[in-house]
């Protein structure tokens, strides 16, 4: 048995030793910040691809994938872009003995892989849109603290590249990739902010960048995914151009949107407590466990029921395991509940006669499903499971924020805090000092609650031009 960190007064203890109690990584592997797929959090992050590729080929994205390296001519076409990711790059320079001409980059992101090949895919205007999407490793020198899923050296990386017509068409498809993201984090039970980062603090080279942020206890809150826009900033350099329907040549406008296996570990921080991790249906390895538990010597043996409806909830679509270790089932519970196991039924001898099942749910409501179609009450439970599961994280979702009127409010603050900012970089870094953080920018879409009224700058007290934003200490 392991005794877990408090997860509300030690989060980040907590998260890393719930990681290894549950196995869903090994991080002893020889290279700091790049981590081992264990076969369970292997089966994780396949639930987390399947969500992710059904929501982004929704909205008429395909696959694709480039190579891993760069040559370095390529990677430096575009200057902000270098700028932000040069201390960052793993650089290969030799092919065995040989010094390579031309260095290769390991790619940190896919940009400059991708767009020298857009520039030949795109001709006419009947070539777009390009939607593309690939599912790929990259690597980034992180120099801060690395933590398993959420800030590592080698990423699973989920990158769509858009090629549009023009400006309007790519702020469309921002709009576009935020709905499909509020139809993956839905999936994943995450209620989140989308917020228009400023301008100190978009992704090199970008037009605008809008992040996915979540609050993850007190003041702190996990950016877990972000999309921007390029507008011609990328087009330009890398000549990625079409000719219109009137003959001319134009660029296009580019679009980005890149998720990870950030989203895991979200998962892992906003719905585990004191067990362990705790698993929406659409993301669990398997969301039903059934543990068969013998009798007394003689009685009938339950493991046949067991395995009939396992096949059952197999037909239907479900993920179940039948656990018929040779473990006490006190040690079983357990395990699957520190392994976030949505559902776990119970079934005894007296069970396997009645045709019932004791069904327990990860959030601990337990009861007896049957003998009515069985396997439809199993469905039920799991959905009941899932709503009860919505409901929690929406309630804490809506508590995590609160206003503040005044600098010195921010200071200590235990909660993510909603502020009037004019919109300048030297009052927006005023927030970030009083706050110990980031200002993270203004929000996209309505406000996580009601807020009062409308007033000046916190900093400047201006009035003009000043919005909403939100401030915290991202992780
Ligand atoms: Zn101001």
């Amino acid at each position: 048995m392991v005794e877990l960190p408090d997860k509300s007064t030690r989060l980040i203890d907590w998260y890393l030793e719930v990681l290894d109690a549950a196995q869903l990584t090994d991080k002893r592997y020889g290279v700091k910040g790049m981590n081992v797929w264990t076969p369970y959090g292997f089966q994780a992050r396949r639930q987390l691809d399947a969500v992710m590729i059904r929501a982004i080929e929704a909205t008429g994205s395909a696959p694709v994938e480039f190579p891993a390296l760069i040559p370095q001519t390529e990677f430096q076409k575009e200057k902000d872009h270098i700028k932000g990711f040069d201390a960052q790059v793993y650089w290969v320079t030799r092919g065995g003995a040989t010094e390579l001409d031309i260095p290769l980059v390991l790619r940190p992101t896919s940009e400059t892989a991708m767009y020298p090949v857009f520039a030949l895919w795109v001709r006419s205007h009947r070539d777009l849109p390009l939607n593309v999407y690939q599912i790929v490793n990259t690597f980034r020198y992180e120099t801060k603290t690395t933590r398993p899923f959420l800030r590592v050296r080698e990423i699973h990386f989920f990158e769509e590249h858009t090629c549009q017509v023009d400006e309007a068409t790519a702020t469309a498809r921002v709009e576009s990739n935020l709905a499909a993201f509020g139809e993956m984090a839905r999936a994943f039970v995450l209620p989140f902010l989308a917020i228009r980062r400023p301008e100190w603090d978009k992704f090199p080279g970008a037009f605008y960048s809008v992040a996915l942020d979540i609050p993850v206890g007190g003041a702190r809150t996990l950016q877990i995914g972000s999309i921007h826009h390029y507008r011609e900033n990328f087009s330009g350099p890398y000549g990625i151009r079409y000719e219109a329907a009137d003959g001319s040549q134009k660029l296009v406008h580019q679009t980005t949107f890149g998720l990870s296996e950030r989203l895991l570990g979200a998962v892992v921080a906003v719905h585990g407590d004191q067990k362990g991790v705790v698993f929406p249906p659409a993301l669990a390895p398997y969301q039903v466990v059934i543990v068969p538990i013998p009798g007394k010597p003689g009685a009938p043996d339950p493991a046949p029921a067991a395995l009939a409806l396992a096949d059952a909830l197999r037909a239907r679509g479900l993920r179940v395991e039948v656990d018929r270790s040779d473990e006490r089932p006190g040690a079983k519970y357990y395990r699957h509940e520190l392994r976030g196991v949505p559902l776990r039924l119970e079934i005894g001898a007296r069970e396997a006669a009645a045709g019932t099942a004791t069904a327990v749910d990860r959030l601990g409501t337990k009861r007896l499903l049957g003998p009515n179609d069985l396997p439809g009450a199993v469905e039920a439970a799991l959905a009941d499971f899932g709503a009860a599961l919505r409901a929690a994280a929406e309630a804490r979702f809506a508590a995590a924020f609160s206003e503040a009127r005044s600098l010195t409010e921010l200071r200590g603050s235990t909660s993510v805090r909603v502020l009037r900012w004019c919109g300048r970089e030297a009052c927006g870094h005023e927030v970030e000092t009083a706050i110990d953080g980031a200002l993270l920018g203004t929000a996209e879409g309505p406000l996580p609650f009601k807020v009062e009224g409308e007033g000046g700058c916190i900093a400047c007290g201006a009035s003009e031009g000043t919005r909403w934003a939100l401030a915290a200490q991202p992780l």
